[in-house]
């Protein structure tokens, strides 16, 4: 395919055989390639701004506030507020440069006073709940990786997180389909193993905006939640679930902790990941999987070893494990379907 892109030298004409967008939330690329976006409306208006506001410091105090005019953020070189009653309206008002009267003004609002901040922020911005989901990650050779693919609100810090993980996923993947080592079916893996990652974060990060609403018929909602949230099992579930550690994709989880000891002695087992190479560990005693694999050598990453923690993995560039320790027959239809031959 040819793109075109303008840069500081003119037009230029690139070619290439795919093309990523990894262009942000108002992707230029998915709106070209004719990507539908669908989900739902921002109700939300979220403002901030990289200065001190030593009287904020004072009173609310650092930390998050849910006031009656919203929920505000204070750290000793940021403050941030949420409105809940509309986002910003048209596309004109969104455009126009955040300021600091339009800050000053939002913090009045959410703490019922005038609130003077003594210096020009070193950066402003807003934000809104905007959620958006492509209804797939590939059209043809175009694909979509990061907020290109997926918008929600940033609470709990999960977007950069998420765009990572789709590179990682994705990358190996069309070096893989370039190579010539898998074909079409393992990219189209892309958008099934991750579109569903993203509808999750997408989810729960609405959820979040609906408990920080001030509202007070949300108040019991927030209390019981957070009485909730002292169960260990249920902490434990939250938590995985924001720092994205309860990822799992149909062919398995994420390799485990472990240590191994292999001829060259003993490491971490993901750090025999650091080739980019998938990666056969071999802890039979006789070196079974090791044989079954031999004629995937050149591109698998062939290690025999011991451990006490682990079995034999087959284990992915991206860090998924795709077959466990059962027997050579499976091994191999496991290695033809990820890594072709
Ligand atoms: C207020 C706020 C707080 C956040 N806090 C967190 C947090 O704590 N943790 C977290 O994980 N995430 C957070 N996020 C989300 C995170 O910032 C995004 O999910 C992440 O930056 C997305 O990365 P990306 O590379 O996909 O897109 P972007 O970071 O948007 O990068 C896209 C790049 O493409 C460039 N680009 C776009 N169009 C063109 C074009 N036509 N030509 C050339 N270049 C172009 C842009 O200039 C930009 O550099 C926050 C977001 C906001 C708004």
């Amino acid at each position: 395919m040819t793109v075109s892109v303008i840069g500081p030298d003119g037009r230029t004409d690139l070619r290439a055989s795919y093309l990523v967008g990894c262009d942000g939330g108002r992707s230029t690329v998915r709106t070209l390639a004719g990507f539908p976006l669908d989900g739902h409306e921002p109700t939300i208006t979220g403002r901030l701004g990289d200065v001190a506001v030593p009287e904020l410091l004072e009173n609310p105090g650092a930390g998050w506030h849910r006031l009656d005019g919203g929920v505000i953020q204070v750290t000793p070189l940021r403050v941030l507020t949420v409105e809940f009653d509309s986002p910003p309206t048209d596309r004109a008002d969104r455009d126009q440069p955040m300021t600091k009267a339009e800050l000053a003004a939002s913090l009045a609002r959410v703490v019922g006073r005038p609130v003077d901040i003594p210096a020009e922020p070193q950066w402003v911005s807003r934000f809104t709940d905007n959620t958006r989901l492509v209804d797939t990650y590939r059209r043809g050779r175009v694909l979509l990786a990061g907020d290109a693919a997926h918008i929600h609100s940033p609470f709990g810090g999960q977007g950069l997180n998420l765009g990572l993980q789709d590179a990682m996923n994705l990358g190996w993947k069309l070096a893989a389909t370039l190579q010539g080592w898998a074909g079409d079916e393992v990219l189209d893996t892309y958008t099934a193993e991750r579109r569903p990652v993203a509808a999750g974060v997408l989810h729960n990060t609405r959820a979040q905006v609906a408990l920080m609403n001030p509202s007070p018929q949300v108040t019991p909602l927030r209390e019981l939640f957070t009485e909730m949230m002292d169960i260990p099992e249920v902490n434990q579930f939250l938590g995985a679930m924001i720092t994205a550690l309860d990822v799992r994709y149909d062919c398995g989880e994420f390799l485990p902790p472990a240590k191994v000891r292999t001829p060259d002695g003993t490491v971490a087992a993901r750090e025999l990941l650091h080739s980019g190479r998938p990666v056969l560990l071999d802890l039979s005693p006789d070196s079974t999987f090791a044989h079954a694999a031999a004629r995937w050598g050149d591109w698998v990453h062939i290690i025999t070893g011991e451990s006490d923690e682990i079995g034999s993995v087959l284990v992915r560039p991206d860090g998924y494990v795709c077959w466990e320790d059962t027997s050579p027959d499976d091994l191999t239809i496991t290695l033809r379907t990820w890594f072709g031959g």
